[in-house]
C-alpha cells in the first residue's frame, strides 16, 4: 500500500495559513484541502435554514448532509460565516461527522497526487496525528484584525477594524477553549510567527522547515 505524504497546517484566523498551506501544496504537487470550508459550509447551511444554534440538530444534520461538491459556487468567506462554522466547530458530533471525509483525503488525496496539505485548527492534533510534517501558524491578534480588514476591503466588503477583532478574539476563544479537539499546537509542530512575515518570508521559512 502506499500511503501519501501529508503536511499538516494548523493556526488561528488570519495568521496566514492558508495562503502558506496552498503555496506549500502546489510546490509539492499534493492535493490541498481548507478544512475552514467544511465547517463553513455547515454554518453557512445553518444560517441559510434560518436554524439557529440552540439545539445542535441543525448543525448535525448539516454536517451529515455536507456535499462538498456542492460547495464550489458559494461565498463562505464572510466573518458572519466565520463565526457560525466556529460555533458549529464546538459541536462534538459535527466534528465527529466530518472526521471521516478528512482522514480520508488525507491518506488517499484525489487525482493521484502522492501526498495532501490540510489546513485547519486540529490537523496535527487529531486528524493526522502522524503528519511528515506539522506546522503551526499564529500572528499578534492586532496584525491578523488588520490583515482580515484589508482582505475584506479588497473584496469590496465594508470591514471595520474593531468589529473584526472583537469576533477574532471571540473566536479564538472559543476555538481554544472548546471541549473538543481545541486549537492548540501539536506538541511536534514547527511553530511559525507571522507577525512580522509577508506571505513570501513565511513560505521560504516553511520550505526550509520542510526541506531539513
Ligand atoms: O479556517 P477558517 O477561518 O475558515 O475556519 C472557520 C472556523 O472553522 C474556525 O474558526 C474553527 O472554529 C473551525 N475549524 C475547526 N477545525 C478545522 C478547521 C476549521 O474547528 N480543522
Amino acid at each position: 500500500m502506499i500511503t501519501s505524504s501529508i503536511v499538516a497546517v494548523d493556526g488561528t484566523a488570519a495568521s496566514g495559513k492558508g495562503t502558506l498551506a496552498s503555496r506549500i501544496a502546489q510546490h509539492l504537487n499534493f492535493a490541498y484541502l481548507d478544512t475552514g470550508i467544511l465547517y463553513r459550509a455547515v454554518g453557512y447551511s445553518v444560517i441559510k435554514n434560518g436554524h439557529k444554534f440552540d439545539t445542535q440538530t441543525a448543525a448535525i444534520d448539516a454536517a451529515r448532509e455536507l456535499k462538498i461538491e456542492n460547495l464550489k459556487n458559494i461565498d463562505l468567506r464572510s466573518e458572519e460565516i466565520g463565526r457560525a462554522a466556529s460555533i458549529a466547530a464546538s459541536i462534538p458530533l459535527v466534528r465527529k461527522t466530518l472526521i471521516a471525509f478528512q482522514k480520508k483525503f488525507a491518506s488517499a488525496p484525489p487525482n493521484e497526487k502522492l501526498g495532501a496539505v490540510l489546513d485547519g485548527r486540529d490537523i496535527g492534533t487529531v486528524i493526522c496525528p502522524d503528519a511528515d510534517w506539522k506546522i503551526y501558524v499564529d500572528a499578534d491578534i492586532c496584525v491578523r484584525a488588520r490583515r482580515r480588514v484589508k482582505e475584506l476591503r479588497e473584496r469590496g466588503v465594508d470591514a471595520i477594524y474593531s468589529r473584526i477583532l472583537r469576533n477574532m478574539r471571540e473566536r479564538d476563544t472559543r476555538d481554544m477553549s472548546r471541549s473538543i479537539s481545541p486549537l492548540a499546537p501539536a506538541k511536534d509542530a514547527f511553530v511559525l510567527d507571522t507577525t512580522f512575515l509577508d506571505a513570501d518570508s513565511a513560505f521560504a521559512i516553511a520550505l526550509d522547515y520542510i526541506s531539513s
